[in-house]
């Protein structure tokens, strides 16, 4: 059976948007239309994630993509997916976590929703630091301002004049208030560079990025917020405490891929001074190659610092046993030996 109405992709439009799209055209909810085709099964997946190549043709067929299957899947955070392969531990995509009911919910810029001719959702509005519309300007919204439930495409009914409402208090997303957010013009800069990077696919950039991310995250939790800032103003790069506050995903996203486009002396001297937060992040993720050397400069010189040692011993005594020099060495990922002669120095002082 065809259906009664095609609509034709929008610029940069995430395909769950596009699909949610064609449905409101048609009357009819994205349920009604699996079922009918008999793909129910498929009616608890992610569409943008789909690792159905056949259910992704189907789509493009049964829909009319204009570019069939390789439309379909640009439209996808598949391409997203692929580039993460160098630095697989941890995603761009936001809302993975299925449990948490988090993995189909949407953010949106309600400016780019009142723009559009239709509202429409777009793909890289699903990425985790994207919490500034680079358009605008503006704070993109992680839910409905009025009643904070999140936005799910799937729920809203088709008796509405578009697809941007919350499906809960029927809200119109497009009529919200803009926020301004308190960011730079490189700040700018480094949210468009982020996105440059997804559609130029540079795998390399990504893992490199991403590993600074996780070393400013160890900075953060190991002092709080206003840590990271310090450092890195003292190798030029500026950010508000009110912006890493309130957009924790994008300050680190955008820190990152400024110090990996700084020159080699001054990065090579902000990992140097932050080592211990170096060393943390690569017992948690792998360090990319681009790294390595630091890696090794770590282990033979570097001394443990009190911070990193005091928070490992919280850490383990958080979970309810005992911070043994043991314990401690693990979790820093080195020698028993270094842990045992740094407490004993301690305790002599
Ligand atoms: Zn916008
Ligand atoms: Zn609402």
């Amino acid at each position: 059976m065809p259906l009664a109405v095609y609509v034709h992709p929008l610029k940069e439009e995430l395909l769950s948007s596009w699909v949610m799209r064609t449905c409101h055209a048609n009357a009819t909810s994205l349920y009604s239309l699996l079922w009918h085709f008999k793909l129910n099964n498929q009616a608890q997946v992610d569409i943008d994630q789909t690792q159905s190549p056949e259910f992704l043709r189907w789509l493009a067929t049964t829909l009319n993509h204009p570019d069939g299957f390789t439309g379909a899947k640009a439209m996808s955070l598949l391409p997203i997916q692929e580039i993460t392969t160098l630095f697989p531990h941890k995603s761009w995509i936001r809302g993975i976590d299925r449990r948490a009911f988090k993995w189909r919910s949407f953010r949106f810029c309600p400016q780019c929703l009142q723009e559009a001719p239709q509202p429409y959702f777009k793909r890289l509005w699903r990425v985790e630091w994207y919490e500034v519309c680079p358009k605008h300007h503006l704070a993109m919204y992680n839910g409905c301002p009025r009643c904070s439930k999140p936005i799910v495409l799937h729920r809203i009914s088709w008796e509405k004049p578009h697809v941007a409402h919350c499906y809960n208090c029927k809200s119109d997303l497009s009529s919200f208030p803009p926020q301004t957010v308190p960011i730079n013009t490189n700040t700018h800069a480094a949210i468009e560079g982020l996105c440059a990077l997804i559609s130029n696919r540079s795998q390399e950039d990504y893992a490199a990025i991403h590993f600074l991310e996780a070393l400013l995250e160890q900075g953060r939790r190991l002092k709080g917020v206003s840590s990271p800032i310090e450092s890195l103003k003292n190798v030029g790069i500026n950010n508000s405490a009110e912006y890493a506050e309130n957009f924790p995903a994008s300050f680190l996203a955008t820190a990152a891929y400024e110090l990996w486009h700084l020159d080699g002396d001054s990065l090579n001297k902000f990992i140097l001074e932050n080592q211990g937060w170096f060393n943390l992040a690569a017992r948690d993720y792998s360090c990319p190659n681009v790294f390595k050397h630091f890696h090794r400069v770590w282990f033979k010189a570097h001394e443990l610092n009190e911070d990193t040692m005091n928070q490992i011993a919280k850490e383990i005594r958080d979970a309810g046993v005992e911070a043994t020099p043991g314990r401690i060495a693990r979790k820093i990922g080195c020698n028993i030996r270094r842990v045992e002669k740094f407490l004993t120095k301690k305790h002599q002082q």
